[in-house]
């Protein structure tokens, strides 16, 4: 009798950075239980430590959860919404439901990695059975260790660690049918949440660029996968080509996970050379490695990693950090890179480094500024990847570039760019400058700026800093510490 009852109990799944229904082992493994699946979306921006999801984020989230509300409808389990604190929404959905166990997928942010802990000791304290499950990383950050038995702080041996482990497992199927729960439960609406832009309306750019969801993400990796991949090695540093995956929002929100791309590239089914692929797949450790930092350093996104550069002479400058934010730094190639980022919610990898190195070392702009920017307004805004980079490119990271290595703006764009198509596709103003000109459109002779229709410190800006003296400024700061 007592079994009778519990096979009629309900299970509830909770969904946060696994918007997706393929390779969700939480979502499988209640399926597989035969009994009522309730599956919620709980949208924590309140526990303690939480750091609120950004503008570009915000946008995504809603797409995402849309289109997983639908698929999920159509498998006759509504995904209901709820917002506030994680603990508390579960427990007054345990109230509501009779459910006696939860499901969900491990999370690796420490502050949300904390609640999930909490969420055990609590749940299992009142008799409810709870499940965690892996997806979002291949490797679990507190396990993988160096011989010494510490954490790691260089990327190679790292990923040689990784790789060195049992293969990443095979993805699991999205399940076939969900057995629906019984009475019908508030749902929040998605329009509640308010998480769209309305006045303005800055997510145009967003919608031409982007499908969110899991069926946008399996497109974007069979797309990538039958032509880019190819070559991959070289160019995925040339920002006017579609030369890399564009899945890393698709990553950061859960809809595809690195066990399926993983799974993919071992098919045997792709057609480029293997040094691509293996580059691809050391890309994706590169985020495994920037959890497994996060792990080790929670608080990755204020402190130094290296704690030299706590001294370190920063000149904030709030009109300076405007206009690179803005793209009006006179440098085409970063301004480029900020308007990309404004009109698309993403930049591309060499870009971000670029303008990164722009900020902290040609302006001298603390690091924690440009990883804020970026949390706003990129819609792949990553908790470990962001401030992992940030650090990486201002030197005080783990496995960092050297300070004293300063990009130049005009050869980065010069070699990555050398006909300017990124920089014309974002800097419109410049779009008729000849390419010798495009980088550095201050040395263009007076005539040509004429017929491109370009005048300087009218409609494009002259350059903020020089560059020769912007690089003897940081590394004399540099000195300093
Ligand atoms: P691909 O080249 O197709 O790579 C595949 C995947 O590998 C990416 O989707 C990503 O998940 C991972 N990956 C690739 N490069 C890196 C890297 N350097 N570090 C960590 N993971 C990597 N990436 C984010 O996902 N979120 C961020 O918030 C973020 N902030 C960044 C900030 C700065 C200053 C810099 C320099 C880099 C940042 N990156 C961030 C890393 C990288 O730029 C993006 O992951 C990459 O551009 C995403 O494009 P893609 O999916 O086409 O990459």
């Amino acid at each position: 009798m007592a079994k009778a009852q519990s096979i009629d109990k309900p299970i509830l799944v909770l969904f946060r950075t696994d918007l997706r229904m393929a390779d969700n082992r939480a979502l499988s493994a209640a399926a597989a239980t035969g009994r009522p699946v309730i599956p919620v979306f709980i949208f924590d921006e309140e526990s303690e430590g939480v750091r609120p999801v950004g503008g570009a984020r915000r946008w995504w989230l809603h797409q995402s959860l849309s289109a997983l509300g639908h698929r999920m409808a159509a498998l006759g389990a509504p995904l209901l919404l709820r917002r506030g604190p994680m603990l508390e929404q579960t427990l007054a959905m345990l109230e509501e439901t009779g459910a006696d166990m939860v499901l969900w997928n491990r999370r690796y942010d420490p502050p949300e990695a904390s609640i999930d802990a909490e969420m055990n000791t609590a749940l299992g304290k009142t008799g409810i059975r709870t499940l965690d499950f892996d997806g979002h990383l291949l490797h679990d950050p507190s396990l993988l260790k160096t011989g010494s038995g510490g954490p790691y702080k260089v990327y190679s041996p790292f990923w040689r660690a990784l790789i060195a482990e049992a293969e990443p497992r095979d993805p699991v199927d999205a399940p076939s049918q969900l057995r629906p729960f019984a009475k019908a439960l508030a749902s929040d609406s998605l329009d509640d949440w308010a998480l769209m832009p309305v006045k303005p309306d800055w997510s145009g750019g967003f919608r031409s660029a982007w499908t969110p969801g899991e069926d946008g993400a399996q497109a974007r990796l069979r797309d990538f996968l039958d032509g880019p991949v190819s070559g991959y090695g070289e160019s995925r540093d040339i920002p006017g080509a579609q030369g890399t995956s564009s899945l890393s929002p698709h990553l950061a929100n859960g809809e595809i996970t690195p066990f399926q791309i993983f799974s993919a590239l071992k098919s045997g089914k792709i057609d480029a050379p293997s040094h691509d692929l293996e580059k691809f797949r050391k890309e994706v450790g590169w985020r495994e490695f920037a959890y497994h930092l996060l792990f080790h350093n929670p608080d990755l996104r204020n402190a130094n990693f290296n704690d030299r550069f706590d001294d370190f002479p920063w000149k904030p400058d709030a009109d300076l950090l405007r206009r690179w934010q803005r793209g009006q730094t006179g440098y085409p190639i970063v301004d480029g890179g900020m308007r990309q980022l404004w009109q698309t919610g993403w930049m591309h990898n060499r870009v971000r480094m670029i303008v990164a190195s722009f900020l902290v070392k040609h302006l001298l702009i603390d690091w924690r500024e440009g990883e804020k920017w970026f949390w706003d307004t990129l819609v792949d805004a990553d908790p470990a990847n962001n401030p992992a980079s940030w650090q990486w490119v201002a030197g005080s990271g783990a496995d960092a570039a050297p300070y004293f290595r300063i990009f130049n703006p005009i050869l980065q764009g010069e070699k990555f760019d050398p006909d300017g198509t990124y920089v014309r596709r974002y800097v419109p103003e410049l779009k008729h400058l000849p390419a010798r000109y495009i980088h550095k459109p201050w040395e263009s002779p007076k005539a040509e700026l004429e017929q491109a229709r370009v005048k300087l410190g009218d409609n494009y800006p002259v350059t903020v800093i020089e560059h020769q003296n912007a690089r003897k400024r940081a590394l004399l700061a540099y000195k300093a510490i």
